[in-house]
C-alpha cells in the first residue's frame, strides 16, 4: 500500500459516506412527511399520487444506494487487485503501444468496466421504473439503444483519444487540447441534436393548428423567432415528460416531448415554451459554456501534470514507461471523486438560471399561473419528490424545488 492508493482510498470513502449520509437525511425527510399530503400540496395532489410519490422517491434512493455502493466496491477491487495495469500490459502485447493502440484500449476497457452496470441499469428500467408505470421500452429497443450508443462512442471518441494522445508529445500540449476539445464541445452541440439524436427518436414539426400558430407568436413576440417546434416521441421509452432547448444562433431547436403535451394545456405549453426561450434569451447557454471551458482548462493542466508525475501512475501499479493511455485512465477515476464536490456549485448557478427563466416566462405570457400550473401538473406526473431535505436538493438539484419556484413566481 502506497500513499497514492491510500489517498485515493480516502478520497472514496470520504464521498461515498457524504453520498450516504445525503441520502439517509433526504429518506428521513421524505418518510417524515409521508403520513398525509401537506397543505401546500393539496390543491393539486390527492393522497393516491402523494402516496405513489413517496414510494417512488423511496424506491429510486434504495436503489441509487445498491448501486452505488456496487459500483464503488467494483472500483476498489479493480484498484487494489492491480487489473487496470495487467489489462494494459494484455492489450499491450495484442495491439502495441501506437497512439491508435492505446486509444482503442481505452475504449475497450472501458466496455468491459461498464459491462458490471448492466445489470442494475436493467433492473432499473424493466422493474423499478416499469413497476411505477414508466416503463415504456422494450428489451429489443433497450440493447438497440446500447448497441447505437457503443458504435457512435468508438466512432467519435476513439480518434478524439488517439489526437489527445498524439498531442500529449507537444510542447504546452494541454493548451492546444483545451482549444481542440473546446472546438469539439462546440460543434457537438449543433451535431447532437441534429445527427445523433434522430437515430435514438423521431423529431417531427409540430402540426399545423391554433397550438402551433400560438408558439410561433409567442416566439416572435419574445424576439426568438423559432423557425420549428420539434415534438420528439419521448413515450417511446419513458412516461416521464420534458421540455429542452438545443444548440445556439442558427442551430437553435426547442423540443417538447409528446408526453408533455399530453398532459399540459395549450397556455401551460406556452409558458414552458417561453421557459426554454428565456434560457437562450438570458444568455444561460454562453455562461454555461464558459464555466465548461474553465473546467476544462484546468482539467487538462492537471492532466499534462500527472502525466509528467511517474509516482502517479507508479502509485497505482504501472510501470513509468506505460504510455499516456494509464494516465488517461486514472485521471477520469480521480476527477470523480473531486468533481463530486463541484456539484452543489455547478447547481446553485443552475438553478439561478431556472429562477431567471421562470421570471422570463412569467412576464412574456403577463402571468404567473400558467407556468405555476405547469409546474404542478409536472411534478405529479412525474411523481418528483415534493419533500426533498434542503440540504439534499441544495447539493443535486438543478432546479429548484416546487414550492421554492411557486414563491418565486408569486414573488
Ligand atoms: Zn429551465
Amino acid at each position: 500500500m502506497n500513499y497514492v492508493l491510500i489517498t485515493f482510498l480516502i478520497l472514496l470513502l470520504i464521498k461515498v459516506c457524504t453520498e450516504l449520509w445525503l441520502e439517509s437525511l433526504n429518506t428521513k425527510h421524505v418518510k417524515s412527511h409521508s403520513g398525509a399530503v401537506p397543505d401546500s400540496f393539496k390543491e393539486f395532489i390527492d393522497k393516491k399520487t402523494y402516496d405513489k410519490s413517496v414510494a417512488y422517491t423511496l424506491a429510486k434512493t434504495k436503489f441509487g444506494v445498491i448501486e452505488s455502493l456496487y459500483d464503488n466496491i467494483i472500483l476498489v477491487l479493480i484498484i487494489l487487485l492491480g487489473v487496470l495495469p495487467f489489462m494494459f500490459g494484455m492489450f499491450e502485447c495484442w495491439i502495441g503501444i501506437s497512439n491508435w493502440a492505446q486509444a482503442v484500449t481505452l475504449f475497450l476497457v472501458g466496455i468491459i468496466f461498464s459491462i458490471p452496470s448492466i445489470p442494475l441499469e436493467w433492473w432499473e428500467q424493466f422493474r423499478l421504473e416499469e413497476k411505477f408505470g414508466f416503463n415504456k421500452t422494450n428489451l429489443k429497443l433497450w440493447i438497440t439503444d446500447k448497441v447505437k450508443g457503443l458504435i457512435i462512442s468508438l466512432i467519435l471518441g476513439v480518434p478524439l483519444i488517439a489526437l489527445l494522445i498524439f498531442l500529449v508529445n507537444l510542447p504546452n500540449w494541454w493548451l492546444w487540447a483545451f482549444i481542440i476539445f473546446f472546438c469539439f464541445q462546440l460543434l457537438m452541440m449543433i451535431v447532437y441534436p441534429q445527427f445523433i439524436m434522430p437515430l435514438f427518436n423521431k423529431f417531427e414539426p409540430l402540426p399545423e393548428g391554433e397550438l402551433r400558430t400560438r408558439l410561433l407568436d409567442l416566439s416572435d413576440r419574445t424576439g426568438f423567432k423559432a423557425k420549428t417546434i420539434l415534438v420528439m416521441d419521448g413515450s417511446k421509452r419513458s412516461g416521464h415528460s420534458n421540455a429542452f432547448f438545443t444548440g445556439f444562433g442558427k442551430f437553435r431547436r426547442i423540443v417538447l416531448f409528446d408526453t408533455l403535451m399530453e398532459q399540459l394545456s395549450t397556455e401551460e405549453l406556452e409558458a414552458v415554451l417561453a421557459h426554454e426561450i428565456g434560457h437562450y434569451k438570458l444568455g444561460h447557454i454562453p455562461k454555461m459554456l464558459m464555466i465548461s471551458a474553465v473546467s476544462m482548462l484546468i482539467g487538462f493542466w492537471v492532466l499534462a501534470y500527472l502525466i509528467d508525475s511517474p509516482w502517479f501512475y507508479e502509485g497505482f501499479g504501472f510501470s513509468p514507461t506505460s504510455g499516456v493511455a494509464p494516465a488517461l485512465i486514472l485521471f477520469s477515476i480521480m476527477s470523480g471523486l473531486i468533481s463530486f464536490w463541484l456539484t452543489p456549485f455547478t447547481n446553485l448557478w443552475s438553478r439561478k438560471h431556472e429562477y431567471e427563466a421562470d421570471e422570463f416566462a412569467k412576464k412574456a405570457v403577463n402571468s404567473p399561473n400558467p407556468l405555476i400550473q405547469s409546474l404542478r401538473k409536472l411534478s405529479e406526473k412525474n411523481l418528483s419528490n415534493l419533500t426533498p431535505h434542503p440540504t439534499y436538493s441544495s447539493f443535486y438539484y438543478s432546479h429548484p424545488t416546487l414550492p421554492e419556484r411557486e414563491a418565486a413566481l408569486k414573488k
